[in-house]
């Protein structure tokens, strides 16, 4: 008989769900669309951007009679999936944000900064409680070329009036215990963890509270224009809509020009069973800040509010010809490796198990933020493509895209973070080829610390990470 190792026997009674959506506080499902109808707005897709574009369209004119179409039920995407980091970054981290938009840094920090405290002034308006804790987060060094990455990132975001900490290896370890952690960024402003699915269950009462019509379980298959309106194609009916959102993220596009602007990749995550006060005790992280390793390649992890570790990342799979049905047996590799590599970080918790084993796809751009955009003449708008930081920045999107179909210029459709596109990705096979490429890149990168040829030619393109 095959002996187990820790990890596949750690993995052994993991529920493939995603956490966060299998508790028992799940609302009831809502009912699909039955017969054609109208509205002045349709918003397809029920995670966070299209909850947000519902509920801003209301706030701005209540009458508007707005209806959200979702293929299965609300944050059945990755809006129901992911780590739960918020952050107010809407450029995928300062240094990023510098090396594209040097001029707009300022303006992009401030509108970052307004729509996180816009989020959360929100919520409590809305008595919405999820979870939030504005802990911060620390970035983990595991190599010694990391160290340098982290003090480098530290002068920076000093120069930038956050408030950091560079930690060295035996403070980072007194905080947080792991044998592999060589030294620490600890950023105390601007980020937290939350519940993704109590945000998005929020969220949907709101909608609902304010008239927003959802249907779940209603897939729009296609959409076709008639001489005044958007019409949207179900199994179940035409909608009918003066104006259209599309906030499908990875899900396959509507329209043909979203093809080429984002790729799904699939991004996998653990859940740990509850941690004893003994096990709580060996890691330390009292503060419960999020955490995530400096590398290309990295984890990011956080405790839940019932003691738990949420694990995920790594190994991001991008799939030849945009695969999106991807069967949970071909995540089993990836589950695995997370496993190993948690036992390899915090060695001293061998023996506890995993609950919940998930996977989910990010809408990736060649430039890690989002595409936000219009179409048929101004009645269509679409907000996708966040690269695995969309938790926040998905309301950012869905106000954008208001602008848009309002035929509004306002500051954000001005910014040249909206106004110009991102490279498109290649059609297949160059698509595969050159993914592979970038991976194995960054991942060299991740050994020697050397950032090579190709990622410097696409640094110079304006492509990926440049931090
Ligand atoms: C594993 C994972 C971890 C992540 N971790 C973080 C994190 O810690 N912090 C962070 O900021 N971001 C994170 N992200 C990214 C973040 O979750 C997303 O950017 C954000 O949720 C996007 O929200 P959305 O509404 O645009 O997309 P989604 O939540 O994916 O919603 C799209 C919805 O559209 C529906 N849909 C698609 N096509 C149709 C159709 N034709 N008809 C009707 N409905 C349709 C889908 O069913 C889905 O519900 C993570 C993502 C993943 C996958």
């Amino acid at each position: 008989m095959k002996t187990l190792t820790p990890a596949s026997s750690a993995l052994q009674g993991a529920e493939a769900k995603p956490f966060w959506t299998s508790g028992a506080n799940a609302p009831e499902n809502l009912a699909s669309l039955e017969a054609h109808t109208s509205c002045d707005l349709a918003i397809v897709g029920g995670g966070l951007t299209g909850l947000w574009a519902g509920i801003e369209a209301k706030i701005e004119n209540p009458d508007l009679d707005v209806v959200i179409l979702e293929s299965q039920q609300i944050a059945f995407g990755a809006s129901g999936r992911n780590g739960g980091f918020f952050s107010e970054s809407l450029t995928h981290g300062l240094a990023h944000g510098l090396s594209l938009w040097p001029k707009e840094i300022d303006t992009l920090l401030r509108l970052g900064r307004e729509n996180v405290s816009e989020i959360f002034k929100f919520l409590d308006s809305e008595k919405i409680n999820a979870e939030q804790n504005f802990c911060g987060k620390s970035v983990m060094a595991l190599r010694p070329h990391h160290v340098k990455e982290l003090e480098a990132s530290f002068k920076q975001l000093l120069k930038y009036g956050e408030n950091v900490e560079f930690l060295d290896g035996e403070e980072t370890r007194k905080d947080i215990d792991s044998p592999t952690y060589l030294a620490s960024l600890r950023i105390h402003d601007g980020s937290g963890i939350l519940d993704p699915a109590k945000l998005s269950w929020g969220l949907r009462q709101s909608a609902i509270a304010r008239g927003v019509r959802i249907y779940e379980m209603t897939r729009v298959t296609g959409l076709s224009k008639s001489r005044t309106s958007v019409l949207l194609h179900t199994a179940h009916g035409i909608v009918t809509a003066n104006k259209v959102i599309l906030a499908t993220n990875a899900f396959h596009p509507l329209l043909r020009r979203m093809r080429n602007m984002a790729i799904p990749v699939f991004d996998h995550v653990l859940v740990t069973e509850q941690l004893s006060q003994a096990q709580l005790d060996s890691i330390g992280w009292k503060q419960n800040q999020g955490v995530t390793d400096a590398g290309n390649q990295f984890h990011y992890y956080r405790r839940t509010p019932d003691n738990r570790i949420l694990w995920g990342g790594y190994d991001a799979i991008y799939y030849k010809g945009s695969q999106r049905d991807i069967s949970p047996e071909r995540y089993a590799p990836s589950h695995e490796l997370l496993a190993e590599q948690f036992f390899q970080t915090f060695p001293q918790l061998e023996g506890l198990n995993f609950t919940n084993k998930w996977a989910g796809m990010i809408d990736t751009t060649s430039r890690f933020t989002p595409v936000i955009g219009r179409a048929f003449g101004g009645k269509v708008a679409y907000a996708f493509g966040y690269t695995g930081l969309g938790v926040t920045s998905s309301r950012f999107g869905a106000k954008v895209a208001l602008d848009f179909i309002a035929n509004r210029e306002s500051e954000l459709t001005q910014l040249a973070l909206v106004a110009r596109k991102p490279i498109p990705f290649p059609p297949e096979p160059i698509r595969s080829l050159l993914v592979s490429k970038t991976r194995a890149s960054l991942a060299r990168e991740d050994i020697d610390g050397k950032r090579g040829p190709w990622l410097g030619l696409l640094d110079r393109m304006g492509v990926g990470f440049n931090s």
